[in-house]
């Protein structure tokens, strides 16, 4: 059976749950944003060249993630903030991405005097601009904001009061991202108990460099609504040759309770947590139903759009158009929005574009019955 092709891919409703908008930048608009400071530094003059560089495998999470520090350093003033943010929303809609979650650290972007609340404004109001502008081309999606702190950090608590106060304003959680490592999430459990009792969402990144226990506590101390990344809950399943599997405690937990998976298989493998692609526990994962979604992580960083991530794993896995809009669908039911629109967004934008497609190809091989929902 030939692999889903790009194209079709990228036609089909897409919803992304986990994308740093650093990490999302064009390479050529990192080099317009450094031409004012003879190029601040970067390794390369030409997006080609430079998007190579970014795109270079890594030792680790930690060393993969501080090659965009001379990204965060352009991003220090309202209009190259702003300006990021709306390319970010013009390029999700143009990958046919209807929904996503853009996460943002905003102590990364104060050195220029930025107040913290100015650089969210600044992101918010690129966003906005970035929408109205796909809305141009034909192109619907929705964009909104999830607030990190650093693990490495000392503020967690106002970020997540900051994310609380900006609950209209289009963010819709918080996250916590860094090194693992020596930060343990209950480090930041007033933050995220905060979050809860203002009866607001929270995702913690755990479980990519390093193992169970930190999933435990995002889990279990810190009460997170979605694992960010999560591969590593694959280390609590025994998984025999023949198909099956026995669950740890802790897998069960999270599979029983529909805990979603913000999965980023492409960035799990440029930064060593996996071999390879085919050695990823995404399949397994799903095969097992649990709440698999499928992200980006840093399309900079990964070469990625989310259509080529899935076109990876169609390539990789075999995927018809019936997973990928299972993939699609947990993603939608995962976000932070209320019930009401993700519903709405199921059944009037997913579920259609699905079918449309479907009519488009009216093939045997495009949707397989058997595959879940
Ligand atoms: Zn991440």
């Amino acid at each position: 059976m030939t692999p889903l092709g790009h194209e079709t891919i990228r036609r089909l409703p897409k919803v992304l749950l986990h994308d740093h908008l650093v990490g999302g930048l064009r390479a050529g608009t990192v080099l317009d944003l450094a031409a004012p400071a003879g190029g601040a530094g970067l390794p390369a003059a030409d997006p080609d060249r430079l998007r190579a560089w970014f795109g270079a495998p890594a030792p680790t999470p930690e060393e993969r993630a501080r090659r965009l520090d001379p990204v965060v350093a352009l991003l220090q003033d309202t209009a190259s903030l702003t300006r990021a943010a709306a390319e970010c929303a013009q390029d999700l809609a143009a990958d046919g991405v209807v929904y996503a979650e853009v996460k943002l650290a905003p102590e990364q972007h104060t050195e220029g005097g930025l107040t913290r609340e100015q650089v969210v404004d600044a992101v918010l109001e690129g966003l906005r601009v970035g929408r109205a502008k796909a809305r141009l081309f034909g192109l619907r999606t929705d964009v909104r904001l999830l607030l990190t702190a650093m693990r490495q950090a000392a503020d967690s608590l106002e970020i997540a009061d900051l994310a609380v106060r900006y609950r209209h304003r289009g963010v819709v959680g918080f996250d916590i991202a860094g090194p693992e490592a020596g930060y343990p999430p209950t480090r930041h459990i007033s933050a995220c108990e905060h979050v809860k009792r203002a009866n607001f969402h929270l995702t913690l990144h755990a479980g990519e460099g390093f193992g169970l226990s930190s999933i435990w506590e995002a889990i279990q101390w810190c009460g997170a609504d979605r694992l960010g990344q999560g591969v590593r809950i694959f280390d609590d399943i025994a998984a025999a040759e023949d198909g099956s599997a026995k669950l740890g405690e802790l897998a069960a937990y999270i599979r029983d309770k529909r805990i979603p998976v913000e999965l980023c298989p492409t960035s799990n493998v440029n930064t060593g947590v996996l071999p390879s692609l085919a050695a990823h526990p995404v399949d397994t994962l799903r095969r097992l139903r649990f709440r698999v979604t499928v992200n980006t992580d840093n399309r900079l960083l990964d070469s990625a759009t989310l259509s080529e991530e899935l076109a990876r794993l169609c390539a990789e896995f075999g995927y018809t158009a019936e997973t990928l809009r299972w993939f699609t669908v947990n993603a939608m039911k995962s976000a932070f929005i209320g019930h009401d629109e993700r519903l709405a967004l199921i059944e009037q934008v997913i579920k259609p574009g699905y079918a449309d497609e479907r009519a488009r190809w009216a093939s045997a091989a495009f949707f397989r019955q058997e595959d879940p929902w």
